[in-house]
């Protein structure tokens, strides 16, 4: 089994670049969608456009077979750039590079999704297996609408598959921090820096204090950072400030590192500098890592194997970056990620994709889903 119509590939390619498609543009995001949608049910699919949560943001079902499916393969239709973007940068060619908005994040994978399964509709096989795709539109917005489909989806699914680029070198994804977001709000007392310091309680120095305990939270051996990438305070050089305010980036690879991490945040004003000062927090750690499973590295070995098969050597890396896959993860189903085309420079002008993986990819998974179906 072997993908060969590179042409075929392109021009639909073009076509899905060259359609805008920004989270919240709810016109651009639907042309995709139903793009798609023809394409699937040609194949015998059964397709539906959903509009979850507040009802503008479309999403692609398309299911054959009952549940539990094979195999789940999932992707986001959005992409960060805004309307007008593909008109002034549209879809090109040179050497062995594509580019345009999105190619590389992701519509280059939603392309190897659907290739592949055209590839197994032409062999025949894709009568023996069944299939869920979930293809969303509001990825690149934290997923806030389809995140609810996306895991009630996964639940019916044996395994799932992401279609986020692969990264350079042939590297699959196979673990993905977790993480969120903490405000920290101090509150002082205002007073003369030079004639009245003792009447004041300085908010930027109570929260150099806390950022620095902050900073000690960081734990490179557990994958945990906390970082302080935000910081205000302070307004006039002879007033003791009386408001300070910092926020923080927290990324955690062990599932158990949400409560100490929350636990930390929600306990920090009892480790104030100042008694007077008052310390707000707000903020969680509201995704879960995706985490390597001994069934996720299973699935991950036969990818490398059928990669193997053909001639090439695949590898895999952990990110801190989240996508879908950690959604999937976390309702416990087995999740790989970065089975897309092979690319970089996600969400920058300079993004592209590598031709030559598009053969690659799109045969490496239709086999690999081949071997799984029935499994
Ligand atoms: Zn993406």
């Amino acid at each position: 089994m072997e993908f060969t119509d590179i042409d075929r590939f392109l021009d639909d390619f073009k076509h899905i670049v060259n359609t805008d498609s920004a989270s919240g543009n709810t016109a651009g995001i639907l042309k995709v969608a139903h793009f798609f949608q023809k394409r699937f049910s040609r194949m015998g699919m059964v397709c539906d456009i959903l509009l979850p949560g507040n009802g503008k943001v479309p999403c692609l079902k398309a299911a054959l077979g009952n549940p539990p499916y094979d195999m789940m393969l999932l992707g986001h239709m959005d992409t960060v750039f805004p309307e007008g973007e593909a008109a002034n940068r549209p879809f090109s060619l040179q050497d062995n590079q594509a580019r345009g908005p999105g190619v590389c994040d992701m519509k280059g994978g939603l392309l190897v999704a659907l290739h592949a399964l055209e590839t197994l509709k032409k062999t025949g096989d894709l009568e023996k297996m069944s299939v869920c795709i979930l293809f969303n539109g509001d990825e690149e917005t934290g997923s806030t609408q389809s995140r609810p489909l996306i895991m009630e989806t996964a639940k019916t699914c044996r395994r799932v598959l992401v279609f986020e680029p692969c990264r350079p070198d042939y590297h699959l994804v196979n673990q993905r921090k977790g993480g969120g977001w903490f405000h920290i709000d101090v509150t002082g007392k205002e007073a003369h820096a030079g004639a009245d310091p003792h009447k004041g309680v300085n908010a930027v120095v109570e929260l150099a204090h806390l950022v620095s305990l902050i900073q000690d939270l960081n734990d490179e051996n557990l994958g945990t950072s906390a970082q302080v990438t935000v910081i205000s305070g302070g307004d006039k050089i002879n007033i003791i400030p009386a408001h300070a305010r910092a926020s923080v980036d927290v990324r955690i690879l062990d599932p158990k590192e949400k409560q100490r991490v929350e636990d930390f945040f929600f306990q920090l004003s009892r480790k104030r500098l100042f008694a007077q000062s008052v310390i707000q927090v707000v903020g969680r750690i509201d995704r879960s890592p995706m985490t390597a499973t001994p069934k996720s590295l299973a699935i991950q070995d036969l990818i490398m194997a059928q990669a193997r098969n053909m001639g090439f050597v695949m590898g895999a890396i952990t990110t801190g970056g989240c996508s879908d896959g950690n959604l999937t993860a976390s309702v416990g189903i087995p999740t790989i990620d970065g089975l897309g085309l092979v690319g970089a420079n996600s969400h920058r002008k300079d993004e592209y994709v590598e031709l030559d993986s598009i053969p690659k990819m799109v045969t490496l998974i239709s086999r690999v889903c081949r071997q799984l179906a029935g499994n």
